[in-house]
């Protein structure tokens, strides 16, 4: 809790508008709401949970009132500091968790509509029984409006997109005019009237305003799912392979996700129940997640007329040994997801993470990683990179780990000159970006303020000040300087 408290009359209007399981004020029960997946550790002065879209409206035109700030909450999985209130305890989280009483699905237009608190899995098991799934695909259970506020990504990028391909419509709150319910909820795949509006809280870190519904496009289940595990004969051979998939499967093509040695290692040493996939042989270099996939109906039967994903990637993989394979498993998909979904958990028992949620064009990929590697090996031996990424859209997460059993002591400004080292190299000789799903939030603020032109960020904050002149949501603050 903040040193100087809720005002009286605040804390009373607070009680009024959200009862007594809307507000959480001990401590203990603010607590997970502090503290964020990876990064963020603050203190509040309380929880506000409202679970209808009167009690947001009434809240947000409370605190502008008062000039309360807000940190507004979803799910709380977000990785860049951008869900959890700072240490100075001057913010009120405003969580959105109990925001999840509507889901209207409809099975003709293949969309739904949805309210900002549904998690992830709540959504997909309604989706279920009609045949359809949201299918932005992550190791998490995120809120449908921090997703959107996140512009999440995901393993099956490549086919689907991300949240921002398959976001229809929204409403928000919004701080200025305070209170005023935006509504852009239209369920059109079409609708060329005018700027986007939409746009406007897609990847926005929460700063433009507090999204109430979402309307989504939705997928068909897919009827068929093929998987294998690949080992490229080297590093070259991993773009090969994506072209060569690209070209003999087209757009079965669903999943193709880079795991490097040091980060399977990992996940075989501290994941419960995994074992090496590769077994009897050793576990690779690097080796690579490729999915297939389909909605349609035509399973095989035997004869020519159906489709059969399995046989169509044995096949590819089969033309493919000796020049650009050496390995592969196939089949086993759930096994193969929960290897690579398993990374970072993994990774957190090897000692202090730094992440890298960086993306290029994936022409670079492989430049980039060779000197990227030999860089850390030659100045930060120590730190033990254990990278893994989604190599068709060009993301890698580059992550690294600086052990905990070192008697090198971890040191805060040598991560910063890592993250810069890195970053520089990405950003400046690989024209590439230093946050390519994971947002900007307090994590990334000084790089944003680093690698965005003026001009940009100028824009930036006048869009901001105009939806929240006294900068009451959020921590992140895209203008042109902090
Ligand atoms: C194990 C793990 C794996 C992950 N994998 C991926 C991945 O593959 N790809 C990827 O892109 N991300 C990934 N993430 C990050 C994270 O899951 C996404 O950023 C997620 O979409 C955040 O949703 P959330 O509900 O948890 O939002 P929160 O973490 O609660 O908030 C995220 C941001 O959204 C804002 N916000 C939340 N709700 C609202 C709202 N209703 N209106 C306006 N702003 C709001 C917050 O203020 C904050 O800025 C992963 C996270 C974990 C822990």
């Amino acid at each position: 809790m903040g040193d100087d408290g809720l005002s009286a009359l605040l804390l009373s209007d607070l009680k009024t508008i959200l009862g007594e399981l809307g507000l959480l004020l001990e401590p203990a029960d603010c607590a997970r709401y502090v503290s964020g997946a990876r990064y963020g550790n603050g203190q509040t002065l309380a929880v506000l949970r409202p679970d209808s879209h009167q009690q947001v409206v009434a809240i947000v035109k409370l605190c502008s009132e008062h000039q309360q700030a807000l940190v507004l909450q979803g799910a709380n999985t977000g990785l860049v500091a951008a869900s959890t209130p700072d240490a100075s305890g001057h913010y009120l989280v405003l969580s959105l968790e109990r925001l999840k009483k509507h889901i209207v699905i409809d099975v003709i237009n293949r969309s739904v509509e949805v309210d900002a608190g549904v998690t992830l899995q709540e959504l997909n098991a309604a989706l279920e029984p009609h045949g359809l799934f949201f299918p932005i695909d992550l190791g998490a259970n995120p809120s449908i409006g921090g997703m959107i506020a996140a512009n999440t990504g995901g393993a099956r990028l490549i086919k689907y997109g991300d949240v921002r391909k398959n976001l229809l419509g929204l409403s928000a709150v919004l701080m200025h005019p305070a209170g005023e319910e935006l509504m852009l909820q239209a369920a059109l795949f079409k609708n060329n009237t005018g700027p986007d509006l939409k746009q406007l809280f897609i990847g926005s870190s929460g700063a433009h305003g507090i999204i109430t519904r979402a309307v989504l496009q939705v997928h068909r289940i897919p009827q068929q799912i093929a998987t294998a595990l690949v080992v490229p004969c080297d590093q070259a051979a991993v773009l090969a392979l994506l072209q060569i998939l690209e070209q003999k499967c087209g757009d079965f093509l669903t999943a193709f996700e880079g795991i490097s040695g040091a980060a399977l290692q990992s996940v075989l040493k501290h994941i419960p129940n995994i074992s090496n996939p590769f077994a009897p042989d050793a576990v690779p270099d690097y080796c690579v997640l490729v999915e297939l996939s389909s909605s349609a109906e035509l399973i095989s039967d035997g004869s020519n007329s159906g489709i059969n994903l399995e046989a169509i990637l044995d096949r590819c993989l089969e033309n493919c040994f000796g020049e650009v394979i050496e390995n592969a498993v196939i089949g086993r998909g759930k096994d193969l997801w929960r290897i690579r979904h398993s990374i970072s958990e993994a990774l957190r028992h090897e000692g202090k993470m730094i992440a890298f949620d960086i993306s290029m064009p994936r022409s670079s990929l492989l430049a980039f990683r060779a000197q990227a590697l030999q860089s850390m090996a030659q100045k930060y031996p120590w730190v033990k990179v254990m990278d893994f990424g989604h190599w068709a859209d060009g993301g890698m997460h580059f992550n690294m780990v600086w052990p905990s059993n070192l008697a090198q002591v971890y040191s805060d400004e040598v991560v910063q000159e890592i993250r810069t080292l890195i970053y520089d190299m990405v950003v400046r000789e690989f024209h590439g970006s230093f946050s390519a799903e994971h947002g900007i939030g307090p994590y990334n603020i000084a790089y944003y303020q680093r690698y965005t032109s003026q001009a940009a960020r100028q824009l930036s904050g006048k869009i901001q000040h105009c939806l929240d002149p006294h900068r009451l949501l959020g921590l992140t603050w895209f203008g042109e300087s902090v």
